[in-house]
C-alpha cells in the first residue's frame, strides 16, 4: 500500500523524532573541527555536554538555491529512523532546528572516509582482506535498506566512514540527501551525484532502481581494491563516455596483487543493464566474500531485522554556508522501480540507449555542475 506521507517523489515526510528548537549550543560543545562538508552541509564534531559523549552535528540549510528544502531534510532523517537497527547505517541522536539549519545529530564515525584509504599510500592503503571484510559489511548495510524498500543513490567513498581507521574499524553509511523509498513506482526530478559514481541508467535517464545501488558498489569495490576510480576521464564528458560504455580497465596491471574472484565480483555489479546486476544478497554470496581465507563468519543480511520504532528525540546552532562542492547536479525525471529486475521505463523517462552520452546536446543542458 502505498505510504500516503510519502509524496510522489519517494520522499517521506513524517518523522518521530522531536524537532528540538531550544538552542543547540546549550546542550553540546562544538569542537571546532569540521568533520567534512558536502554541497548543502558542514559537518562538525560536538560534546555533548550531559553525557561527555562525542557526536558528528550535520548543519545542513533549510534553503537552497532559494528554496525551501525542509522536506528533503525530513525524508534523510526519516530514512535514518526507518534504519536505526541497521548496525552499518550511522545512527541519529537528535535533531535540532534553528531559523536556517536543521542540525542532525550524529554518532561520529571517527575513521574518517574510507576515501583517504582508498588513496592511501601503500603501508596505509587497504589490502584485500580488507576489502573483503568492509565490502561484506557495505553490502549487508544495503542488503537491509534495499529489503526495507530504501535506495541511498549517492553510495560513494566520501559518504562511506568507518568508526576508526587505526585499528581499521567497521563501516558506516552516511549522507541519505537522496535516498528515496522505493514502494511504488515513482518519480524523481533531481539527482545530485558525482559523475564517477552515477550508474549509465542516471545519465540516460532511465529507470533507479535499487540495482543503480548496486553499480556504485562495483566502483565503490574497484576504487578500494585498485586506489583508481574506474570511469575517472579527463574531463567530465569523457568520464560519462566512460560509464556510458562501461569502459573499464580489468588488466592484470590495473589489479596487481588482486585475485580473479575480486574482478569477477566487480565484474557482477558493473554491468550496463540493472537487470543483470547481482544483488545486495547475491553479492553476499559471491565466491569472493566466502573464500577460505576469510576468516570472517559470513552475516547474512536477511538475518538482520527490518523496519522498526524510531526513537523520539529532542533542538539551534551556528548557521553555516558550505562552499560549493564540485559535485554533479542531474536534473530530470526518473521513475524508481520498487524491485530490482523489474524495470519498466516510465512514461516520462528520456532514453537514449544507442548513442553514448556525450553527443546529446540536450542532455548536456540538463547537467549543472
Ligand atoms: P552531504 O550531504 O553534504 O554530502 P554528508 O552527510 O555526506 O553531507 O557529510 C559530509 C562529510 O562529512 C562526509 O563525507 C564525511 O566526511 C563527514 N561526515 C558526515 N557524517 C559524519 C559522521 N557521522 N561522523 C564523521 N564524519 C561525518
Ligand atoms: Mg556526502
Amino acid at each position: 500500500m502505498p505510504d500516503p506521507m510519502m509524496n510522489k517523489n519517494g520522499m517521506v515526510s513524517n518523522i518521530h523524532t522531536r524537532i528540538r528548537t531550544d538552542p543547540f549550543t546549550s546542550n553540546y560543545e562544538l569542537l571546532g573541527r569540521e568533520l567534512g562538508r558536502g554541497k548543502f552541509a558542514v559537518v562538525k564534531k560536538c560534546v555533548e555536554k550531559a553525557t561527555g559523549k562525542e557526536h558528528a552535528a550535520k548543519f545542513l540549510r533549510k534553503r537552497r538555491k532559494g528554496e525551501d528544502c525542509r522536506l528533503d531534510i525530513l525524508n534523510e532523517i526519516a530514512v535514518l529512523e526507518s534504519a536505526k537497527v541497521n548496525p552499518y547505517v550511522v545512527a541519529l541522536h537528535e535533531v535540532y532546528e534553528t531559523n536556517s539549519d536543521i542540525i542532525l545529530v550524529l554518532e561520529c564515525a571517527a575513521g574518517g572516509e574510507i576515501f583517504n584509504q582508498c588513496v592511501a599510500d601503500n603501508d596505509e592503503a587497504f589490502t584485500e582482506k580488507d576489502v573483503i571484510r568492509l565490502t561484506r559489511q557495505i553490502l549487508t548495510g544495503v542488503a537491509c535498506l534495499h529489503r526495507n524498500n530504501v535506495v541511498h543513490l549517492d553510495l560513494k567513498p566520501q559518504n562511506i566512514l568507518l568508526t576508526s581507521a587505526t585499528p581499521l574499524g567497521d563501516i558506516r553509511i552516511v549522507d541519505f540527501g537522496l535516498s528515496r523509498r522505493m514502494d511504488s513506482v515513482t518519480e524523481v526530478r533531481e539527482i545530485l551525484g558525482t559523475p564517477e559514481y552515477v550508474a549509465p541508467e542516471i545519465l540516460n535517464y532511465e529507470p533507479i532502481s535499487t540495482a543503480t545501488d548496486m553499480w556504485s558498489i562495483g566502483v565503490l569495490t574497484y576504487v578500494m581494491l585498485t586506489g583508481e576510480s574506474p570511469f575517472l576521464g579527463d574531463s567530465k564528458q569523457e568520464t560519462f563516455l566512460n560509464i556510458s560504455q562501461v569502459n573499464v580497465d580489468y588488466s592484470q596491471d590495473a589489479f596487481e596483487g588482486v585475485s580473479s574472484l575480486a574482478v569477477d565480483f566487480i565484474k557482477t555489479l558493473l554491468l550496463k543493464n540493472p537487470r543483470k546486476r547481482a544483488t545486495a544478497e547475491e553479492c553476499l554470496n559471491h565466491p569472493w566474500l566466502n573464500g577460505p581465507t576469510d576468516p570472517y563468519p559470513h552475516l547474512l543480511a536477511s538475518s538482520l531485522p527490518s523496519l522498526d520504532e524510531p526513537e523520539t528525540s529532542l533542538s539551534e546552532s551556528e548557521p553555516e554556508s558550505p562552499a560549493p562542492s564540485p559535485e554533479l547536479e542531474i536534473m530530470g525525471s526518473y521513475i524508481t522501480c520498487p524491485v530490482q529486475g523489474d524495470l519498466k521505463t516510465g512514461r516520462n523517462a528520456f532514453s537514449f540507449p544507442s548513442e553514448p552520452f556525450p553527443t546529446r546536446p540536450e542532455i548536456q543542458q540538463e547537467l549543472i555542475c
